[in-house]
């Protein structure tokens, strides 16, 4: 992902079939050509058992070099197969993407009431990689690799095409999405933002809301305080204890997303502290520029090719590293295509849906 939310194609492999060879592959070739040694990155996937092995045995996603997530909508869908309850199934929904740790273990608890089965299946698996209470803040806020689905709904139609006919349509298709990307990355420079729309949406959606918190301040020194909700019909009145100096509020959302909650803001405005400051430079708008404003060359006729192999691999491997240089420790996201056998399956399953368009992918 990029700093605007938006899927960055990074690398495409054509294999016979997703397995735990092909993965392994897949994962070896992505280490050497495009992550070449950088630390700081969160692979999300399906829980996909080839995968899964190959992620652990490679150097590149797991501690302390980076992390491995699972997509949410996965588990939700390997859950629903074992457990067979829609309103269970929801409820894992609900765990899986709550930021706060108090109400996660709510939700579990109201698991474990109406089936232990259940409850058992879940806990076994590692929170950190399913939850976003728990999850550190590497996720960035994506829960699932639905956006993922947008490159397969580009590619679709080229799917059963020849090997070569794929490969200049993928490659055509993605110079678009940087053709694309470069012009709306200057648009967004001439509204002077400072950030990328995504951050410009969030940051001004929860300053919004800091209108209706009342706060507590605790101590100047170390600029903590507390932070009431306004009631509202159903909820508010909750309490969260901001932390100006570790960048963290117990909402969870200012460290899952890296720009100030409502709280966070509430508390800046009290302390006097500009909260602009406090967003993460990830999704700093002249380093998104930067991760477009690289081009790709024209493939010449193929007579006139020295060598049909080297040709394409420089063209495509002369983009990434210049999209890669830009992208800061811990500051994306790579998502992949994944389980696309799994998918296909789930297709029918529209009960959990985030919101995706073509603009987002
Ligand atoms: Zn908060």
């Amino acid at each position: 992902m990029d700093r605007n939310q938006q899927v960055l194609p990074l690398a495409f492999a054509i294999v016979d079939e997703e397995t735990y060879p092909s993965w392994k592959w897949f994962l070896q070739q992505l280490s050497r050509h495009v992550i070449r040694g950088r630390h700081g990155m969160c692979l999300i996937s399906s829980r996909h058992g080839g995968l899964n092995k190959a992620v652990r045995e490679g150097p590149d996603f797991v501690s302390p070099n980076g992390v491995h997530r699972y997509c949410l909508r996965h588990v939700c869908s390997n859950f629903n197969s074992i457990i067979k309850n829609v309103v269970l199934k929801d409820l894992c929904w609900q765990a899986g993407a709550e930021y706060q740790l108090r109400k996660f273990n709510r939700i579990m608890e109201e698991i474990k009431k109406q089936s232990v089965k259940a409850f058992a299946y879940l806990d076994q698996i590692n929170k950190e990689k399913w939850t976003a209470s728990h999850d550190g803040g590497w996720r960035c806020g994506i829960l699932t690799t639905n956006m993922s689905e947008c490159i397969n709904g580009v590619l679709k139609g080229a799917r059963r095409l020849p090997v070569s006919a794929l490969v200049e349509i993928t490659l055509e298709r993605t110079v678009y999405y940087f053709r694309v990307r470069a012009i709306k990355g200057h648009k967004m420079l001439q509204n002077n933002q400072l950030w990328t729309d995504f951050a410009c949406k969030m940051f001004i959606s929860w300053q919004q809301k800091a209108v209706e918190h009342t706060v507590m301040k605790y101590s100047h020194a170390q600029q903590s305080a507390s932070v009431v909700t306004r009631r509202q019909t159903g909820h508010g009145m909750n309490t969260h204890v901001v932390k100006i100096g570790n960048r963290e509020c117990s909402c969870g959302k200012w460290n899952q997303f890296g720009i100030p909650c409502s709280h966070a803001k509430k508390v800046c405005g009290a302390y006097n502290i500009s909260v602009a400051s406090m967003v993460k430079d990830l999704y700093d708008l002249m380093a998104y520029n930067n991760t477009y404003s690289k081009h790709f060359e024209p493939v010449q006729l193929e007579d006139y090719w020295d060598d049909p192999i080297s040709s394409w691999s420089t063209t495509l491997l002369s983009v990434l590293p210049h999209v890669l240089v830009e992208i800061k420790q811990h500051a994306f996201i790579m998502r992949w295509i994944v389980g696309r056998r799994q998918e296909a399956q789930q297709q029918g399953d529209s009960s959990i849906q985030e919101n995706m368009s073509e603009e987002d992918c």
